[in-house]
């Protein structure tokens, strides 16, 4: 039975499902189908949203985790010091993350994200700036921000606005963006207190080092396109009690089986190929457990980061090119440095400095699980992001910490009387694909070469860079697939923001 599908009425596949036992009865409006359990491999964001989109379909899964929760890169532990749950760095997305919004939607999270319309810049000289849109159209919403930027002079404004509206239709596919900006006659200071502050936060990667194609859709997506792009929606939860609350609770309560502390070892592969046909006949045909239990599976997703796909598929196997080169995708390392004082430094809730080693700072929301805890006066918690942190490469915890409150000190003065409760530096060292030059021809299409395996994963072909949008559309690319492969097919991605009337008049529809 190609590609191991139990189809409607179908004695003979039910017959096959019941005795690998992965048969299962769902309903669907209208009809009862039978339907297998659809493996997925990796619980981050990637699998979870193809979960979430396949129950939604009245398709059963089974997500098999390695690690004790859900999450991945985006996930919490929890402090021992102050008996906290911190997220491993604060996550935030933007209003262009359809997609992500929607997984929020779908899961019933969307409410613990707070828009955040109004930004809070430091400049070089610590002044700060509010940078919020105005009622106008887009690409016009945000001038007004931009003009007021007390750290950029009137002519460094001018050099930004035509640089932008020229990156809305650069079509180049071959530099850096800084080679880019080099041939704009950009300003170093505009470089350096403006590209660099919106790119090395969104893509952590240094300027010579981002393709201009990757840099380009930050700028389209989050100021061009439409005025509900750049809008920041931060949680307000630690990320773990989203996973594992609401997110898990949806998933079982819809056939789903969420199992963590469930490493994959080795997908198991049979090629039966008749020796007359063309057609590849690699069939996925089940999992070896990290404790040696065997899972037959029939359609299975494997939503795993770049860096371990090698690690559960043999040598040789169709999947062998798509692993070479995933290997050649470069990891970036984001750094946070969480810190708690016995009273308030500030009362924004966020805010961005333009130069230096910290990048933003955010508020920690208050925990009520905290509260019994000895160190309850550690009750005043701030995260400071620093991406593309390989400066940080060998310096020790406590001269980070060091560096970071001496500039925070510039900004805060408050923090002058503070008492210092704890501290601590979190660096993912693989947090995200770097978006190189070329990068993109690295990223494989989620159908795999083998019919009934899907990839997912925030490095795979998404048009998106590293991020939980890319993650999101991935697991929804791939939740497609199985969908049409089950003979269900279903719309699960969700479209882009639509491009406003102004920018399509002056740059079209911004692709
Ligand atoms: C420090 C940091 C800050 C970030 N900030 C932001 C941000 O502000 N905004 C944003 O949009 N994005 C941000 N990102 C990026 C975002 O977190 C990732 O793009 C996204 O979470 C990737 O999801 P994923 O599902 O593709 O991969 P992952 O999260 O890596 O998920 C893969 C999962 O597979 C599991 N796994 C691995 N091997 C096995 C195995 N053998 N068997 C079973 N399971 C296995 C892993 O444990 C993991 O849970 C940040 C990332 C980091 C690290």
């Amino acid at each position: 039975m190609p590609g191991g599908f139990a189809r409607d009425g179908s004695a003979h596949a039910t017959i096959h499902w019941e005795q690998i036992g992965v048969q299962h009865q769902a309903t669907s409006p209208g009809r009862a189908i039978t339907v297998e359990r659809v493996t997925i491999v990796g619980g981050g964001l990637a699998g979870m949203a193809a979960a979430a989109a396949l129950v939604h379909h009245q398709v059963p899964i089974r997500l098999l985790e390695s690690r004790p929760r859900l999450g991945g890169r985006a996930s919490s532990f929890r402090d021992q010091v102050t008996g906290e749950a911190i997220d491993n760095c604060q996550h935030v997305a933007m209003g262009c993350c359809t997609n992500f919004i929607r997984f929020c939607e779908m899961t019933g999270i969307r409410q613990h994200f707070e828009p955040a319309r109004e930004l809070y810049f430091f400049g070089p000289q610590g002044e700060m700036t509010k940078f919020a849109a105005s009622r106008l159209p887009a690409p016009l919403h945000l001038a007004g921000a931009f003009f007021r930027l007390s750290y950029l002079s009137l002519s460094e404004k001018l050099a930004l606005g035509r640089a932008l509206s020229r990156l809305a239709v650069a079509t180049e596919t071959s530099i850096t963006f800084a080679d880019w900006l080099k041939h704009q006659r950009q300003p170093r200071r505009v470089i350096d207190h403006f590209w660099n502050v919106v790119l090395v936060s969104a893509l952590s990667e240094s300027l010579d080092r981002i393709g201009l194609q990757q840099a380009r859709k930050v700028f389209v997506d989050g100021f061009l396109r439409n005025p509900q792009g750049w809008v920041v929606e931060i949680p307000q939860q630690p990320l773990e009690e989203l996973w594992a609350g609401p997110v898990r609770q949806y998933l079982e309560a819809n056939h789903g089986l969420v199992e963590v502390g469930q490493g994959v070892a080795k997908v198991e592969l049979c090629n039966v190929s008749h020796p007359h046909s063309q057609a590849n006949g690699w069939r996925v045909t089940g999992l070896t457990m990290r404790d040696s239990r065997m899972i037959p599976t029939g359609e299975m997703i494997v939503a795993l980061p770049w860096y371990r796909l090698g690690e559960i598929f043999p040598e040789e196997s169709p999947l062998a090119e798509i692993i070479t080169q995933a290997r050649q995708l470069e990891a970036a390392p984001i750094s946070s440095v969480h810190l708690w004082y016995d009273r308030p430094i500030t009362d924004l809730p966020h805010a961005t400095f333009v130069s230096g080693l910290c990048q933003w700072l955010f508020i920690k929301p208050r925990q009520a699980g905290a509260a019994e805890h000895p160190q309850q006066t550690a009750r005043y918690g701030y995260q400071v992001v620093i991406s593309a942190s390989r400066v940080l490469a060998g310096q020790s915890q406590e001269k980070i910490i060091e560096q970071v409150e001496n500039e925070l000190k510039g900004y805060f003065p408050a923090l002058g009387d503070a008492h210092r409760v704890h501290a601590r530096v979190v660096t993912e060292h693989k947090a995200v694909f770097s978006p190189l030059v070329g990068s993109e021809a690295l990223r494989p299409a989620q159908q795999s070469p083998i019919a009934n395996l899907q990839l997912a994963g925030d490095w795979t072909k998404t048009g998106w860079p590293a991020t939980m949008e890319g993650a999101v559309r991935s697991g929804f690319l791939a939740a497609e697939n199985v969908l049409r492969r089950l003979d269900q097919p279903a719309k699960v991605l969700v479209e882009d923001l639509p491009t406003s009337r102004l920018p399509r008049l002056l740059w079209g529809k911004l692709g």
